[in-house]
């Protein structure tokens, strides 16, 4: 039986000076002193903790870094290594003290290269999930040059006033991923060289932003109109990670991959993995493939996502903190359901969606195609306790849903 002091143990206060003593197995804490514990505990560990100016950022070690992203993202090891590294090296180097003629350490912005689906966003999120400086994602196919439909560069800005909570400082010190990035490349064959809407002045107009240089921000967003009040962002210290599936860039890097081969006469040798050209990636190829030279100049970290394979789909089902599988076996825990799904029909999703070439982006509709009507009908049903999926069921509810015949002649 829980004893009773009427004091907090923590504070000393008695029942009589505070509101409320809430009762432990042999202590008690008093109203004021659990808040407090909660705003330590929320300093600690606070997923969206707005307080960007505490001094000491919590420096967590490359590794650590990585080991948080394995939590949530499968595979990508190169990947996250290579986040994980830029990350540590920005918190490093927006801590740093700057005297006179010390050496000051630059930022390096970073470039993710991979196949629509294989966890760019996700790692991305995930990174933001961890730090305190505040995070945005923009996304660059909105952008246009000014003049145009679309949005001006500096919107990208907008988004991170708005996490930093319009701390100027803040914002200063933050990270933004720009997803997309390939959508703003120039395309070789663009008929019109002075309609330049997503092309070459795009590119020029992100330049100023990667570089460092003092861009003035609309705060509401949208066009600048002169009524606006402008805030100038300093962006020398804000890190940007660009992310692009470059569709079709594997042709140029084979293609360059063999015009050095017989650059160098006799070798020819080399054996190419061509299930993964994404490997052999170098910055000549993204200029090639319409990234301004100044543009991939200032993104000097490439790195790149592996396609996911049978493995890698299947694991993201079942292993991620927060995998498809745990969140549908919540969903029927809720309604006191036991969701079995067999071995067997998570191989037959992964194979769906490897037909469907949806990659992990597709495992939720399929995952849900199959189970929507045992989660229509099943909340009703009082007497259910379980639910066994195996691949017969998985097959004919699928079937039935449709959703095949809409990938089927893709
Ligand atoms: P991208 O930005 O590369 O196009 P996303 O990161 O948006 O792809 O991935 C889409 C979804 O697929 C994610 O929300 C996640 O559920 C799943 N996913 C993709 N790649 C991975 C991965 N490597 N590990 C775990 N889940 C993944």
């Amino acid at each position: 039986m829980a004893k009773k002091s009427g004091v907090c143990a923590f504070c000393g206060r008695k029942a009589s000076e505070v509101r409320l003593l809430i009762q432990g197995i042999d202590a008690e804490i008093c109203d004021h002193c659990a808040e407090q514990a909660h705003l330590i505990v929320k300093e600690q560990f606070g997923e969206g903790n707005k307080n960007f100016n505490s001094k000491g950022l919590a420096l967590k070690k490359p590794a650590e870094i990585k080991a948080f992203l394995d939590q949530y993202v499968i595979g990508q090891d190169e990947a996250k290594r290579t986040l994980a590294v830029a990350v540590y090296n920005h918190y490093k180097r927006i801590s740093q003290k700057v005297e006179a003629d010390e050496v000051e350490i630059e930022k390096s912005n970073i470039i993710l290269v991979g196949e629509t689906g294989t966890g760019k966003t996700l790692l991305a999120r995930t990174i933001a999930k961890m730090l305190n400086v505040p995070f945005a994602i923009a996304d660059a196919t909105v952008l246009t040059e000014a003049g145009y439909v679309g949005e001006d560069v500096e919107n990208i800005l907008v988004k991170l006033l708005q996490a930093a909570d319009y701390d100027v400082a803040a914002t200063e010190r933050g990270i933004v991923f720009i997803d997309e990035i390939d959508k703003i490349a120039r395309k070789s064959d663009n008929p019109s060289i002075t309609r330049d809407v997503s092309g070459e002045g795009v590119q020029q107009a992100m330049l100023k932003l990667l570089e460092g240089s003092i861009v003035n921000v609309p705060p509401q967003g949208g066009r600048k109109h002169p009524e606006q009040k402008m805030i100038a962002v300093n962006t020398k210290d804000i890190l940007f990670i660009a992310g692009g599936a470059f569709d079709g860039i594997e042709r140029l890097i084979a293609a360059r991959k063999r015009t050095n081969v017989i650059g160098y006469g006799s070798g020819g040798n080399e054996a190419l993995d061509k299930d993964n050209m994404l490997q052999y990636l170098s910055p000549a190829d993204l200029k090639k493939y319409g990234l301004i030279p100044e543009i991939v100049g200032r993104l000097p970290i490439i790195t790149h996502l592996n396609p996911l394979d049978a493995e890698a789909l299947k694991r993201i089902l079942i292993e991620p903190k927060n995998a498809l599988v745990k969140q549908f076996q919540k969903l029927f825990a809720m309604d006191h359901i036991n969701l079995v799904i067999k071995d067997e029909v998570l191989d037959f999703v992964v194979e769906k969606a490897i037909e469907f070439k949806v990659g992990a982006r597709g495992l939720r509709s399929i995952m849900e195609a199959i189970l929507n009507d045992a989660m229509f009908e099943m909340p009703s049903d009082i007497n259910a306790t379980e639910l066994v999926i195996d691949r017969a069921y998985a097959e004919a509810k699928l079937e039935k849903s449709g959703l095949q015949k809409l990938h089927v002649g893709d």
